[in-house]
């Protein structure tokens, strides 16, 4: 079927000529270090007694009533888009990302086609779910559109809210500077959007027999897990006497599920049962470091960092991790009024700055959302602390308060910590801030995130210790300024964890297939489940 261009959508209902494309932002991934060689499904086995090839698989006759297929997420970690079709045809969508990065490169010169367009039929799509507002989940929502899919979009209370914000930012990275054409989209996809609560069941109305859930994700917030129930009777063997007997499929899409003990948002619960799970695998095979010692490196790296003075920049990306950032800021300056000497001075005195309009608006909705914060952030606000809002901080907004603070910085070598977008160093206003500190040694740049090949954070991390250079912008910027990186702080759940997603259910799944992640995850985490679940059928797609 043609696809078509969203600029062109947009520019049809204006009849006005296709403006030009701007580079799109990239995508968001934390980075850890280090492997554990523990199964974690049986503790006293190392990886290297495991040996899963040994294990025969029951072999599951086609009993599913439905099938799932994959629009994304298959080779790489981005462009997350699956669908769910049942025997009678009628089909869902569970996300429709964007490919990023080297996933976008990939595809582009392997199908000789814009990567973001839908090169899929979306006649027999009745509706779309959404998992979190992450843009490889939702990016091609607006080429979805674009191609005529005209149901409805449900997703979790604050995603709903969230939503329409990440679309527009994305758009004018990426498509139009239009606001009028912009506008345009959004009042056509708000008529769309369907905002549902975690945890309620909810029938969707093109799909007779199949009723949908949203359960807690941990991942960012208003990030959810799907779960699906289907009835037998809505198969194309419902016309046979036998299918009365009622049998109901329970089919689980994992979304992007969080870490444990990351600040700010529970954990996600293990569900009670699943028969066919579809789970990412980022870091299938890595474990994260442990919070404390995570937030200890944190204070010490700005310490060290703080004790010549200068800015400490932080590339951090504006959903998720900003916010997590200044959770751990804020304790760590609690902390500090606790301590006596000159380091818990300094901290009490620090100014910290988040320099990014889409951060800003999203931290008002994750202080607004505090019903969604786990135990110990909601305990702060008992205190009467304020995670997400504390004296120090100071937000920019303007383009023109943007510059004079790059100047004011410059020029004063005053101790600052600065957050800004994008994550990756790739755009964003975080780029004005390196090219104009770089230069300085009493600079550090401090990387929390990871930086994908080909991106000008991975090209500081790599050429900055040894005095490099960097091109920002086309300009060459010498590095002079002291360059770090923490590993551990992470949005996503590691190898135990997902390990541990399925050994918690009490009903465990016939089928799993592992998608979200690059081949080695996927094939370390299909190990583990083959030993956890011998009977289960585990299927890279
Ligand atoms: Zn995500
Ligand atoms: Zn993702």
């Amino acid at each position: 079927m043609p696809t078509i261009d969203v600029a062109d959508l947009l520019h049809r209902f204006a009849g006005e000529p296709a403006p030009t494309i701007y580079a799109v932002d990239e995508r968001a991934v934390g980075s850890c270090s280090y492997k554990d060689t523990l199964c974690p499904a049986y503790p006293h086995h190392s990886v290297l007694t495991c040996s899963p090839e040994k294990i025969t698989t029951k072999n599951q006759k086609d009993t599913w009533m439905y099938s799932i297929t994959h629009h994304g997420a298959v080779t790489g970690v981005t462009g997350s888009c699956h669908q769910f079709t049942l025997d009678s045809g009628e089909a869902i969508l569970v996300d429709c990302g964007m490919f990023q990065g080297g996933d976008a490169a990939e595809l582009s010169a392997g199908s000789g086609e814009l990567a973001e367009q839908i090169n899929f039929d979306i006649r027999p799509i009745k509706a779309l779910l959404v998992t979190h507002c992450h843009i490889d989940h939702v990016g091609r929502i607006p080429y979805l559109l674009a191609a005529g899919f005209k149901g409805p979009i449900y997703a979790t209370r604050a995603t709903a809210m969230l939503l329409p914000l990440v679309l527009e930012d994305a758009l004018k990275v990426g498509v139009t500077r239009d606001q009028r054409l912009i506008d345009r989209f959004l009042r056509l996809f708000n008529k769309q959007l369907v905002a549902i609560d975690y945890d309620a069941w909810f029938a969707i109305p093109a799909l007779p027999g199949v009723r949908a859930r949203f359960r807690v994700a941990g991942h960012i917030l208003g990030s959810a897990f799907i779960e699906l129930d289907v009835n037998s009777s809505t198969g194309k063997e419902s016309s046979s006497k036998k299918s009365k007997k009622r049998e109901n499929k329970r089919v689980l899409f994992s979304g992007d599920l969080g870490a444990p003990y990351s600040p700010l948002l529970p954990a996600p619960k293990s569900p009670y049962r699943c028969d066919d799970l579809v789970i990412e695998s980022t870091y299938g095979d890595r474990l994260h470091e442990g919070r404390k010692d995570r937030r200890r490196a944190l204070q010490k790296m700005i310490e060290r960092s703080l004790r010549d003075g200068g800015t400490v920049l932080i590339p951090a990306f504006s959903i998720g991790r900003t916010q997590e950032l200044l959770y751990e800021l804020e304790g760590i300056i609690h902390q500090a009024r606790k301590r006596k000497g000159k380091a818990a001075h300094q901290w009490q005195h620090l100014n910290i700055i988040v320099d990014s309009p889409l951060a800003a608006d999203f931290t008002r909705h994750y202080r607004e959302l505090k019903s969604l914060w786990d135990a110990e952030a909601r305990a702060r606000l008992a205190q009467g602390r304020h995670p997400l809002a504390f004296e120090q901080l100071t937000t920019i907004d303007s383009h023109h308060e943007h510059l004079a603070m790059v100047r004011h910085l410059q020029q004063t070598g005053q101790p600052a910590v600065v957050i800004a977008a994008s994550g990756m160093c790739a755009g964003g206003r975080i780029q004005n801030y390196l090219e104009a500190l770089l230069p300085d040694s009493r600079t550090d740049v401090l990387f929390v995130g990871y930086q994908a090949q080909g991106t000008p954070g991975r090209d500081i991390q790599k050429y900055g210790p040894r005095g490099g250079y960097v091109f920002l912008g086309g300009h060459k910027v010498e590095i002079r300024a002291g360059v770090h990186t923490i590993s551990g702080y992470s949005a996503h759940a590691d190898q135990k964890d997902l390990v541990n997603f399925v050994k918690r259910m009490r009903v465990k799944p016939g089928r799993i297939r592992i998608v979200h992640g690059d081949d080695e995850a996927k094939a370390e985490l299909q190990r583990w489940y083959r030993v956890l679940v011998p009977a289960c059928d585990v299927v890279i797609p």
